[in-house]
């Protein structure tokens, strides 16, 4: 069989610099670039030439469409077509875009969520071009569509989407590593960018069996349902041979990503059964972001092409493993080095120790807001389970890093600051992180030789939320440790100035370095003796964007202003209730639709058996009548249940939002574990013709 190569593919979607220096004259192309690298405005003369060049483009790959490609608090991407088709004055068909339409549009999103500030405020939303992320096409079957990365924005400026607050946060810590590393006498440097490599995990699931079930289908996980027998046990899927028909799926989604100009780097089995991941070569935050988004949406489409159900649900099913998405993250500077890589030069070293250790300060104190980040109706299954991070925020660094800053904490001689850390073996650090195989990666946070990974986010979520608060976190580390430097005077030697600092930060932040097993009950007793703070539901870490602490941090960064923080918390907090609520619908359906019936049934089909046996045998059955009385016990509890799952349902519409959580939270969350621990006996007691559900063992089975 033929495939197109990648490289004969690759970024033929995106109109890229290559494509932008093809169709656009050169002096243009330069002061695009120079707007562009510079964050300034188009004037509208270039912005036409610039949506002509475009448009052109679009055209000639067979687009018909364009639309401004924004994410809203909705955690995916939004899109509004507009054909590039009218008519002129005399009915004549033309083609046009134009520049205010590439920079400005409109989209009536009224019914995006914004936490109330559109209606208190009456602005409009209006989407505006990011061109630091390229206009790419999304092919469909019978043409395209020009998509422009946008932000979404309200007329006073307030940010209603994801990504406005993110391209914020970035800039922060931009900035200020460019702070740091002219402390450092860098010179010549242009630039320094935040680095960001999302891996995804995902299930795939044989969608002909997966369609009979309501909550796959509605809730994108099973709500009901027994663990097999057989699970990940015997760990025999992780990294084992990828099922041929999983194969041709991935390597479908990665030839449409070629064509978007994203790698996938990496592919493997995951540890639950028929769980799967996929990892990108890392990109600049931004991009990374949009990639990101654009990778669920290709694995959406291509999963359906294919006949699978794709499930991003961060808990598909009970008693296996749940789906993260694994945020690595660094800067890089114009020369292409990493800061957070060891090096063999001591300074170098010292300044990848002040990055490091910045970092460690700023999550020790905004760890909170790192939490809210992660919050949400589907990881609260997954954090805290065996497989996943725990919810206590805490971070792991591996013992050659803990080891010098130990060091550096306990006071390192005066006059020898330098010599003694090369005794520690600071110089040595990059082969010893090369032959570090300690992979204790329990933590939500881990240090991993040369970038920082956060595990705790969720498959679905957008990166957008958690990278927004670690890069604040990080930014205010960073301004730390630079006015600490500062205020040494220029007397003193960098290098010990920045030591001073490091070793302010190492003990700063003590409490949330952890370096044990963050899965084991231990963690839990000593995170409560450290005083950590801990927040177990997701209602209690939502509530940690109100700390006013976290509020003034945001806005201090002019991440986003106290207010937006508040409305941001709303919406977060209305998909938690919404999310619940829904399932508790689609369980009070599965109930009356399947399983009741279906207990009746096998009641039927017992008494029937029963009572065709002579007198004496019947006498004699006491367990086999036990069983079905069993069966009658579960019905009545299961509709005892229901009927609290009803009044539930009819009086939360009539609440107050934090009513409404408190109500999710307190009552609803528990009668949900009490239904499922009924329907799950039930399942364990019925004939498999008469359970009306596929169970976890035909789900969990790709031929
Ligand atoms: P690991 O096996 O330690 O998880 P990998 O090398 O497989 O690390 O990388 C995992 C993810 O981290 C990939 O998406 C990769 O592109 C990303 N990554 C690697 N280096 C960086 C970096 N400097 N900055 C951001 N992301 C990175
Ligand atoms: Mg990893």
């Amino acid at each position: 069989m033929e495939f197109d190569k990648a490289r004969d593919i690759f970024g033929m979607y995106v109109f890229d610099r290559r494509a932008m220096k093809e169709r656009l004259p050169q002096h243009i192309f330069n002061d695009l670039l120079a707007s562009i690298e510079g964050g300034q405005k188009l004037d509208s003369a270039l912005a036409d030439m610039v949506a002509s060049a475009m448009k052109e483009w679009a055209l000639s790959k067979g687009a018909t469409h364009w639309t401004h490609w924004f994410h809203p608090r909705t955690e995916l991407t939004a899109e509004k077509h507009m054909s590039f088709m009218s008519k002129d004055e005399t009915g004549m068909p033309i083609e046009s875009f134009k520049g205010k339409e590439l920079i400005q549009s409109e989209p009536d999103a009224s019914s995006l969520p914004s936490g109330g500030i559109r209606s208190t405020f009456e602005a409009r939303g209006y989407s505006a071009w990011d061109p630091s992320s390229p206009a790419f096409i999304m092919m469909s079957k019978k043409g395209g569509t020009l998509c422009i990365p946008s932000v979404f924005i309200s007329y006073d400026g307030t940010p209603l989407d994801l990504k406005t607050p993110l391209l914020k946060a970035v800039d922060a810590v931009e900035t200020r590593a460019m702070r740091i590393l002219k402390l450092f006498g860098n010179r010549g440097l242009k630039w320094a960018h935040v680095t960001v490599g999302a891996e995804q995990e995902y299930f795939l699931i044989d969608n002909a069996v997966a369609k009979d079930r309501l909550d796959l289908r509605y809730c994108g996980r099973t709500i009901l349902g027994c663990p097999p027998p057989k699970g990940q046990q015997m760990e025999d899927h992780y990294f084992g041979s990828i099922p041929s028909r999983v194969l041709a799926f991935m390597e479908d989604v990665e030839r449409d990503l070629y064509r978007l100009g994203v790698v996938i780097t990496t592919r493997h089995n995951e540890v639950a059964p028929c769980q799967f991941e996929f990892a990108p070569q890392f990109a600049d935050a931004n991009l990374a972001c949009d990639q990101n988004q654009q990778i669920m949406d290709v694995m959406r489409k291509m999963a359906k092409r294919h006949d699978f159900a794709l499930l991003l649900h961060e808990k598909p099913f009970a008693g296996l493993n749940g789906s993260g998405k694994h945020v690595n993250f660094s800067i890089m500077d114009s020369e292409g080095r990493n800061l957070l890589k060891p090096s063999t030069n001591h300074r170098k070293n010292i300044q990848f120790l002040t990055f490091l250790s910045a970092l460690l300060l700023g999550f020790g104190k905004y760890y909170g807001l790192i939490r809210a980040s992660i919050a949400s109706p589907g990881n609260m299954h997954r954090l805290g389970g065996n497989e996943a991070p725990p919810a206590i925020m805490s971070a792991y660094l591996g013992s050659a890093i803990t080891g010098i800053l130990e060091a550096v904490e306990k006071g390192l001689p005066n006059d020898l600051p330098a010599q003694a850390l090369i005794d520690l073996g600071m110089n040595k650090l990059p082969s010893i992180m090369a032959d570090n195989s300690d992979r204790n990666r329990t933590a939500p946070l881990a240090f991993t030789g040369n970038k920082f990974e956060f595990r705790a986010p969720g498959a679905p979520q957008s990166i957008a939320g958690p990278l927004t608060m670690l890069l604040a976190a990080w930014a205010w580390g960073i301004d730390r440790v630079a006015d600490m430097i500062e205020a040494k005077g220029s007397d003193v030697d960098i290098l010990e100035a920045a030591l001073d600092a490091i070793k302010y930060a190492a003990a700063e932040s003590r409490a949330i370095r952890f370096e044990g097993n963050a899965y084991s009950a231990e963690w839990q007793q000593e995170a409560k003796k450290r005083g950590l703070k801990i927040a177990n539901s997701t209602q209690e870490a939502l509530a940690l964007y109100l700390v006013p602490e976290h509020r003034e941090l945001l806005a201090s960064l002019g991440i986003m202003s106290e207010r937006e923080v508040v409305a941001y918390y709303e919406v977060r907090l209305e998909q938690y209730i919404k999310t619940v609520s829904i399932e508790m619908g689609i369980m009070r359906a599965m109930l009356w639709e399947g399983i009741l019936p279906a207990i009746s049934r096998q009641i039927l089909l017992e008494q029937g058996a029963l009572s065709s046996l002579p007198e004496e045998m019947i006498k004699e059955s006491v367990l086999w009548k036990k069983s079905v009385a069993n069966l009658v016990s579960i019905k009545n509890g299961l509709i005892a249940a229901s009927e609290k799952l009803d009044a539930m349902l009819a009086k939360i519409h009539e609440l107050e939002i934090d009513e409404q959580s408190r109500m999710i939270s307190e009552e609803a969350l528990p009668l949900y574990v009490h239904i499922r621990s009924l329907s799950d006996r039930a399942e364990t007691l019925i004939a498999k013709d008469i359970w009306p559900y596929p169970t976890y063992t035909r789900l969990l089975n790709i031929s």
